[in-house]
């Protein structure tokens, strides 16, 4: 395997590599990945650390503490998918579920009150099907450009975009790219992995080894991230306008996440 310094691009210092979102059978009934596999193919495919986000909920304190010890070797984080009345939001920085939460603007109260951090999970997730399969049932096309899209409710709460999920579309995912553009505000990848399959397809690359929560935290704030695609074919590149050619071509194994 090569190390963190070989993947790096040459304007690049790569330290914890890590897979944001995640779900185990610890937190979500409809996940197959148990903790122990989670690690085994992390390890595996490169990461070296792994951020697990289990929906409205978070490990039990002790339970991640064991976890952590006995894979001392990964960078283990735990956080929250949080679902909201704007959508779901990758939460860092909580220590527990807190009521009322499901409104998003409760959440950023929250949130703000603790130093957490949020982070707009794949805001475009079937924006772009047929109208009849669209969520939000409005009967109309989605027309919005990336300057409309920006300003969405949703965008204004949060601290960053999840520009890269694996169970999205490389269209949704590019969409959200330019809205994080326009918004000025970092973007997250992350596989949203509810099995082995598909762990590191996407990731987001910090620029420092990280040795807490707290410092991953800080990190997150500073804004020192990226995100980042091909940790699994050994060519770890940022996520940019310029990567749609390389991503078409494996649009179908990056679905598969
Ligand atoms: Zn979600
Ligand atoms: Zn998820």
């Amino acid at each position: 395997m090569t190390s963190n310094e070989e993947r790096a691009t040459s304007d690049e210092t790569v330290g914890t590599i890590i897979d944001m979102h995640l779900h185990t059978t610890r937190g979500a009934s409809d996940s197959d990945l148990r903790p122990e596999h989670l690690v085994v193919e992390a390890r595996r495919v490169g990461l070296t650390g792994v951020h697990v986000s289990e929906h409205d909920r978070l490990w039990d304190a002790f339970e991640l503490e064991r976890f952590r010890k006995a894979h001392s070797d990964l960078f283990i984080a735990n956080g929250m998918e949080v679902s909201t009345d704007l959508g779901h939001i990758l939460v860092i920085g909580l220590d527990r579920y807190v009521p009322g939460i499901r409104r998003a603007e409760e959440l950023r109260r929250v949130v703000q009150e603790t130093g957490g951090y949020m982070i707009a999970a794949h805001p475009f997730r079937h924006f772009f099907d047929p109208v009849h399969f669209r969520p939000d049932k409005s009967g109309e096309p989605f027309s919005l450009t990336p300057d409309q899209a920006a300003r969405l409710p949703v965008f204004q709460l949060v601290d960053a975009v999840e520009v890269l999920n694996g169970c999205n579309t490389l269209r949704e995912n590019l969409f959200a790219l330019r809205v994080a553009q326009v918004l000025g505000k970092p973007g997250t990848g992350g596989s949203d992995a509810h099995s082995a399959l598909g762990i590191g397809v996407f990731a987001t690359v910090f620029e420092k080894e990280l040795e807490s929560q707290e410092e991953m935290l800080a990190q997150l704030h500073a804004g020192r991230f990226h995100a980042a695609h091909g940790l699994r074919e050994g060519a770890l590149t940022r996520f940019t306008e310029t990567s749609f050619d390389l991503l078409a071509g494996r649009q179908g194994e990056a679905a598969k996440g």
